[in-house]
């Protein structure tokens, strides 16, 4: 780490995309040549911060199996503090950091403390997960529009009311665990149980996997393939049109018309 100016300190929040790092923009890597420290979460990413950021301290300040995350408020502290000492901060985020990152957070506790801070978008993983599947969000004559939703707890019925009336593609992040309550609730206020749902897990990292199944089947289908986090839930028919020009997404699109044929 270099020697730090007290008073020369600032934050750049950087949007990491949805982990490979051939997806960071040419903004963020120059970010990092010149961090000082990188306080980087588990979904951004992380395995090659040595030489994207070689002068800097590394600061893993995300979840993994057996750890826990910082809580919000101290990661907001300690990149405060940092900054104040003098220090470049980059706050490496997952996606892009205002798609429910909380980077709105983190940029006002920066204002709060007078600290100068840039904010750089990412590639966020609601678009590019999907993508990564061979699943377009928008598609001429399919879908014009597409919801973007947390499912971090589960939606009250006037939002799930809203979001089956709306048509187009919904898609969920952190919605794994909620699966449950959002298919039931979206039968429940008049989308089809046929309705085409796809999971896609670990986009662009090794074992990346989609699931095709419908809004009816989907517990049983994630049950079945032990779907876990983290992963972005695509419901629409645009899930169908997985097969355009990809073809692993091909085989799974008939993988699972052949687990439907055989009532599986
Ligand atoms: N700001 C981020 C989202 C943060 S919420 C963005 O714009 O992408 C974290 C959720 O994002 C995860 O629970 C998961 O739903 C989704 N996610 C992020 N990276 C992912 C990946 N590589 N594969 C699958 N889902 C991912």
């Amino acid at each position: 780490m270099t020697r730090a100016r007290a008073g020369s300190g600032r934050v750049t929040l950087v949007g990491g995309g949805p982990g490979a790092e051939d997806l960071l923009t040419l903004r963020a890597v120059r970010a990092l040549e010149s961090a000082d420290v990188v306080l980087y979460d588990r979904l951004a990413p992380h395995a090659t911060l040595g030489t994207l950021a070689p002068r800097a301290r590394l600061v893993d300040v995300g979840k993994r199996p057996g750890h826990h995350a910082l809580p919000q408020s101290e990661i907001e502290a300690l990149m405060v503090g940092l900054a104040l000492e003098g220090r470049h901060v980059v706050r490496l985020k997952g996606g892009d950091p205002y798609v429910l990152g909380r980077g709105g957070e983190e940029v006002l506790a920066c204002r709060r403390a007078g600290i100068p801070v840039e904010v750089v978008p990412g590639v966020t993983s609601a678009v590019a997960v999907p993508s990564a599947a061979g699943i377009p969000l928008t598609h001429r004559g399919v879908s014009h529009l597409f919801t973007v939703i947390s499912g971090h707890a589960p939606l009250d019925e006037e939002t799930l009311g809203h979001l089956a009336g709306l048509g187009g593609t919904i898609v969920i992040l952190m919605g794994v665990n909620t699966l449950p309550s959002l298919t039931a609730g979206l039968v429940r206020h008049g989308l089809p149980a046929d309705l085409p749902l796809a999971i896609v897990e670990r986009g662009f990292q090794p074992g990346q996997r989609t699931t095709v199944t419908d809004l009816g089947g989907a517990v049983a289908a994630a049950a079945r393939a032990r779907a876990v986090s983290p992963a972005v839930i695509v419901i629409g028919e645009v899930v169908g049109l997985a097969h355009d020009g990809d073809p692993d997404a091909r085989a799974v699109v008939d993988r699972a018309a052949e687990l439907g044929a055989a009532g599986a």
